[in-house]
């Protein structure tokens, strides 16, 4: 049997399979053990003593090189993205570059690294406000952005002179591995590890380990474990979580456009995306047009392997979240959720972990379709009569990652920014976010500084204020 992707070494293995046709098998990867993951910190510690001496200008040049040979090599990574997750080849093209993208914003930073001018309280003394490295940042992937949410985190770290331990999803681990291969021409030896382990080992490291900082993105359960480890040691934390993200649709010119981009924001990467629309509250009077256009263009969407470029969408990424997505529609559907088009897989899963594209009518907002996160193609329908209702809705879930209202009303909209509890807020668009912009979420939806943005410093730095009298 050959594998496209083999990495790593140990006795136990994990094997990928390609989510479009699970009998093909992709990547072979080594677990590593308890001893392995020691070292690799303790490798991590060593090399960030070196690049934490490199000049912030050279940090950022090089981090720069680095971002060409990544985007140099986008095919190659959005492959890999597509084969282990499932999503369609050209939102892994559009993952990378825009990762690339963000990745550029780091590295202005490293030339900034955080610079504040601050005034002096006493004569004959200068304050200043500094910015030191962390050390060795901890980085826990999820499997829906195996390209963008390890380069959200290395890209950051390297910038402001920190070393990063990888742990990758088991499900999509080849990209991180392949952006660690591309990253040893740019920087000192051992300043990336990717650290294959099962998740308890990687909360055992946070509790135990020579670490300066976790960065996690995943679930709300996971990254509960994850602070509890850190917090054993007080140590810094990054969580981006889940979220339950409804968009508004008051009232609109155009609701053939505000509907496609829901809808956009709905399914892109078959809806296993944190920032995914899963919830329209719509104006009632809006109401059969909006679940007539939302319907008429899911049932025309086609569904495939990401790697045939005619599929409109991919399959889920791993048989127990395809599990997950039916069991909870199913749900959804008993309680009273009525499927206006889809509510099911087209096949068999050994044919792909494929679900249809699916709208739910009659959802009510206690249900799970109005509370969970189903992390899959299923967007729930709820109607309202008032603003207020619409909004207490929206806000009345565990999540608050990201919002959308469309409506010209100026009175709505200045009501919607000062009331809309998610850390992102979209007037009169879908939920795609900005390469410069914090990205991040409230509530059950994350915890300490965004990523992305001019607000990662807070996280990726230690702050020092310093005196010095003369
Ligand atoms: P998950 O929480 O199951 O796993 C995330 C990572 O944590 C994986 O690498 C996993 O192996 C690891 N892990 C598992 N147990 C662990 C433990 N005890 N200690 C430490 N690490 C452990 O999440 P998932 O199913 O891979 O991803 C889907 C979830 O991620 C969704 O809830 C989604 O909303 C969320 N997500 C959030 C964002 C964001 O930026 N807010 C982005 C992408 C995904």
């Amino acid at each position: 049997m050959s594998y496209r992707y083999e990495f790593g070494s140990g006795e136990e293995v994990f094997e990928t399979v390609n989510p479009a046709s699970p009998s093909e098998k992709v990547g072979r990867y080594g677990i590593m053990d308890t001893s392995g993951m020691g070292l690799a910190i303790e490798k991590a510690n060593a090399a960030q003593a070196e690049w934490a001496r490199v000049p912030g200008l050279e940090r950022s040049q090089r981090l720069n090189a680095f971002i060409d040979a990544v985007e140099a090599r986008a095919d190659e990574l959005a492959a890999a993205g597509t084969l282990e997750q499932g999503k369609l080849f050209r939102e892994s093209k559009g993952e990378t570059m825009k990762s690339c993208a963000e990745g550029r914003f780091s590295v202005g930073e490293a030339a900034r690294m955080g610079a504040t001018a601050i005034a002096t309280g006493r004569a004959n003394y200068s304050n200043q406000i500094l910015r030191r490295p962390r050390g060795v940042i901890f980085c826990i992937s999820p499997w829906n952005f195996p390209i963008s949410t390890p380069m959200r985190k290395i890209c950051p770290a390297l910038a402001f002179g920190n070393a990063v331990v990888m742990k990758p999803s088991q499900f999509t681990p080849a990209a991180s591995f392949l952006l660690a291969g591309i990253s040893k021409e740019f920087f000192p030896e051992n300043l990336i590890q990717i650290v294959m382990v099962p998740g308890r080992s990687a909360s055992a490291a946070v509790a135990a380990g020579d670490i300066h900082g976790v960065s996690f993105t995943g679930s709300v359960p996971t990254g509960k474990l994850v602070y509890a480890a850190a917090a054993a040691n007080l140590i810094p934390v990054q969580l981006e979580l889940g979220g339950k993200n409804g968009a508004i649709l008051n009232d609109t010119d155009d609701l053939e456009g505000a509907v496609s981009q829901i809808l956009g924001a709905a399914f892109m990467t078959s809806g296993q995306r944190c920032t995914a629309i899963s919830r329209v509250l719509v104006q009632k009077r809006l109401a059969n047009e909006t679940k007539e256009v939302l319907t008429s263009k899911a049932s025309a969407m086609k569904i495939g392997p990401g790697m045939d470029e005619t599929s409109d969408m991919g399959p889920i990424c791993n048989l127990p979240h395809w599990k997950d997505v039916c069991s909870n529609t199913e749900r959804a559907i008993s309680e009273g959720a009525k499927p206006l088009t889809g509510g099911s897989a087209p096949n068999r899963p050994d044919d792909g972990y494929f679900y249809r594209p699916t709208i739910l009518g009659d959802v009510s907002h206690s249900s799970v379709a109005g509370q969970e996160e189903i992390f899959g193609p299923v967007l729930s329908v709820i109607e309202y009569d008032t603003f207020d209702q619409a909004m207490v809705m929206l806000n009345g879930t565990e999540f608050g990652l990201t919002s959308a209202l469309f409506s010209n009303r100026n009175d709505l909209i200045q009501r919607f920014l000062a009331e809309s509890q998610n850390g992102m807020i979209h007037v009169n668009h879908g939920t795609v976010p900005d390469n410069n912009m914090p990205f991040g979420g409230i509530k059950n939806s994350g915890v300490g500084a965004y990523s992305v943005g001019p607000t990662a410093v807070n996280f990726y730095t230690s702050e020092h204020a310093a005196y010095v009298a003369w």
